[in-house]
């Protein structure tokens, strides 16, 4: 199996190592370079992306909300790298943002992007609010009426009008894992669209506040489109009321939660389920004419990213087998998390056979898993394994649980390959430490 140079490769799959000798079979490859060349230089466990999958990803979601005003504002707490950023705001993307941590990693790409960056959350600080108006940014989501006022007083500290949006409850189921669906009544997060009239009332008699729009987000791996479409009837309602009382409605937020496709990856097609996702949320704005604003952070880079690890052992338990690898919960956590599965795949697949077994890491808790009776090719200790679809709430969610130094990023734009994060080393962690 030889691949024509021309071929564009993107994302990741297998190709022969064609060129040079010795042909050692099919390879999983991350756009043209090879993955165990990339553990070799870099060490295991390693996350790698893909920055043409990234933006070709941009460019399905540009595509299928071409008709509309919008703006792309992808969620940084999916994957906070600058690296990943930088890449996202030289692809005109905007930034949904959770923190002043993660406000400043958007400045620091680059400081006119807090134009673009809307600010979520039921927790924001007033040292926090105080820094995104500084900033300049977008949007303040605010959550409730506490949140409301706090945010005018820090405005008027600052002698600034923040622009506001309340993220509204709409009270929709949406079938997800439970610790990731928020658009329900009993979750902490945003405001009853009943008490919503109400609150927008108060913050046009503050000159400090300036009413701007109406956001909502039901919650993240959200597999029914029509959640979306519903939550967009009850935004279309509530600024049709908004505006009759006179409130100048420019933006819906319709938030983030695209599912992506953890069982199939790319044999999905992504381009069509962006596009089912655009028939359900525009129809119920049509004829408002708004600015539509889209949170997605895990349909963005959830695909474009894996992590290699290196078997460390084999080892069976009255029958029961396992892969002892080099990564851990504390690298990759959405397995222990929230149950996620993740595909996993043998960098050299050469024709093994294959067996059930479990993927575990070294970390002393049995909540440290990757899979458990996978079926999987026999790989022999020494040889990588690709945990794929980890790009998103990935590295986010790394911990340094058990004293383990977290991994390196890095990054892959067709062959060229960019550090952008190193290994962490024992003297990193001890650093804040007496
Ligand atoms: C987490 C989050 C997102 C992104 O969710 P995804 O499922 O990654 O698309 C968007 N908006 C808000 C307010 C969030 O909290």
């Amino acid at each position: 199996m030889r691949v024509p140079a021309s071929r564009p490769e993107s994302g990741f799959s297998y190709l022969a190592l064609g060129q040079k000798p010795p042909l050692t079979g099919s390879v999983l490859h991350c756009d043209r370079v090879p993955l165990p060349r990339l553990a070799e230089r870099f060490g295991t466990p390693l996350y790698v992306y893909s920055a043409s999958a990234i933006r070709s990803r941009v460019q399905d979601f540009e595509q299928a909300f071409g008709r509309v005003l919008h703006t792309l504002c992808y969620s940084v707490k999916a994957n906070s790298n600058l690296g990943i950023l930088r890449l996202l705001q030289r692809n005109r993307c905007g930034f949904d943002i959770v923190s002043g941590g993660e406000l400043e990693r958007v400045v620091r790409v680059s400081p006119s992007a807090a134009k673009k960056v809307v600010f979520s959350g039921v927790g924001k600080t007033s040292q926090e609010m105080e820094q995104a108006l500084k900033a300049g940014i977008l949007l303040f989501n605010v959550e409730s009426e506490s949140e409301l006022r706090l945010l005018a007083t820090c405005a008027a500290r600052v002698n600034k009008t923040a622009p506001v949006a309340l993220r509204v409850n709409p009270d929709v189921p949406a079938e997800t894992h439970p610790y990731i669906a928020t658009g329900l009544h009993q979750h902490k997060f945003g405001i009853p669209v009943a008490e919503a009239l109400r609150l927008y009332r108060e913050a046009s008699r503050n000159k400090h506040l300036r009413i701007a729009g109406v956001s909502v987000h039901i919650g993240s791996q959200i597999k029914d489109v029509r959640a979306f479409a519903r939550a967009m009837e009850t935004v279309a309602d509530l600024v049709r009321k908004l505006r009759i009382e006179g409130h100048a409605i420019h933006y819906v937020d319709a938030g983030g939660g695209l599912a992506i496709d953890y069982e199939r990856g790319s044999a999905s097609d992504f381009a069509q389920w962006v596009r089912t996702y655009a028939q359900a949320v525009l129809p119920p704005l049509r004829d408002l004419d708004l600015h539509l604003l889209l949170e997605p952070g895990r349909a963005i880079v959830g695909p474009a990213g894996v992590l290699i690890t290196k078997v460390l052992y084999r080892k069976q338990n009255n029958g029961k087998k396992f892969l002892i690898v080099d990564a851990a919960m504390n690298d990759l956590l959405r397995p222990t998390l929230y149950s996620a599965y993740h595909r996993i795949a043998a960098v050299r697949a050469d024709g093994k056979s294959k067996e059930k077994t479990d993927v575990v890491g070294p970390i002393c808790e049995s909540g440290d898993f990757f899979a458990r009776d996978r079926e999987l090719p026999a790989v022999g200790e020494g040889d990588l394994l690709a945990i794929m679809d980890v790009g998103a709430y990935g590295m986010g969610l790394a911990s340094n649980y058990n004293s383990r130094p977290r991994p390196a990023e890095v990054l892959i734009d067709k062959k060229s390959v960019r550090v952008i994060r190193r290994r962490e080393t024992l003297a990193d962690l001890l650093r804040t430490e007496r």
